[in-house]
């Protein structure tokens, strides 16, 4: 069980309970991105049962005919393991998700992955092109020639600001670098990726100058925002008529997760504070 302090960003242990929680986000015009909760695997089994995990995901929401996709975690399905390890569970993912017409997105993590997951999701979108989609991180210094190699990649991107301690030689360290570099890139994605752009950011900046670029290049985009965190613009969002997505992770392992939040925001750790002292 979770507390319900931490249900706020949690959708539940279970995939029923996230299920659940995609048809909310549905009924109020929202798309769902399920993650089931998960990293940094070191055995096979694990990680084979959590792609497990996500084939029957998929399967389930192609059954209840909801909007939703998945996002996995390269090191829940093996990428600690070995290269190979990850790359057959994304496959075996995959498969099953096309099958079904269920869009597969893969996160990225810290910059020690980023060559081997761009190798794996490009082999997984050449197989079943517009089926998978890759987070890219802006505050890595790379991420432009990376951008320019997924150009023509039949694989969606979804650009975040970054979530990993980087060191300075692969990253940029402050704030503002990191979000000149992502309105950067933005503009890039807009003129080059005209088959759609995913913005994956709370930041009203970020939402305006992506509203800016779709204005002047015409190109698609939906919003990816997380559970929890500024749910009453994502619902104000939709209802205006953006394609908004909210990512939902669920599962036991909701701790660390929960625990990243709090500590990302001060106003997160003050509504955690008040859900413990009730006030
Ligand atoms: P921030 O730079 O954190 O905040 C900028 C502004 O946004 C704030 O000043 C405020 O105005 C507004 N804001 C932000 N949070 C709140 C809040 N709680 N309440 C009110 N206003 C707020 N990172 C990875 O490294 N790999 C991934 O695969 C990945 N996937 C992601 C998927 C999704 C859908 C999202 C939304 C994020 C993902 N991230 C990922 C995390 C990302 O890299 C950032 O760490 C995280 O989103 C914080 O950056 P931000 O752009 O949201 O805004």
């Amino acid at each position: 069980m979770i507390p319900p302090i931490a249900s706020r960003f949690v959708a539940g242990t279970t995939a029923s309970g996230a299920l659940d929680h995609v048809t909310d986000c549905n009924a109020d015009g929202m798309g769902a991105i399920v993650n089931l909760l998960g990293e940094h695997y070191h055995d096979p089994e694990p990680a084979a049962a959590d792609a497990d995990t996500y084939c029957h995901l998929v399967s389930e929401l192609a059954a209840r005919n909801l909007d939703g996709c998945v996002s996995v975690k390269p090191s829940q399905i093996g990428i600690d393991i070995g290269p190979d390890v990850f790359e057959s569970n994304f496959e075996r993912i995959v498969e099953i998700a096309a099958d079904e017409d269920v869009f597969v997105w893969c996160d990225m993590e810290d910059y020690t992955t980023t060559d081997t997951t761009l190798d794996v999701v490009e082999a997984a979108a050449q197989d079943h092109p517009h089926g998978v989609g890759i987070a890219i991180q802006a505050n890595l210094k790379r991420t432009r020639e990376d951008l320019q190699r997924l150009v023509d990649v039949p694989a969606a991107v979804r650009l975040v600001k970054g979530a990993y301690d980087e060191p300075p030689s692969v990253a940029y360290e402050t704030k503002a670098e990191v979000n000149e570099a992502y309105e950067d890139h933005l503009e890039f994605l807009f003129r080059e990726f005209d088959r759609g752009v995913a913005v994956g950011s709370h930041d009203p900046a970020m939402l305006e100058h992506a509203t800016d670029l779709h204005e002047e290049y015409g190109t698609p985009f939906e919003i990816q925002m997380l559970m929890g965190v500024r749910e009453d613009a994502q619902r104000e969002l939709a209802r205006k008529g953006y394609e908004v997505n909210q990512y939902i992770p669920y599962g036991d392992k909701w701790l660390q997760y929960f625990y990243r939040r709090v500590r990302e925001r001060k106003e997160n750790a003050l509504f955690a504070l008040r859900a413990v002292v009730g006030v």
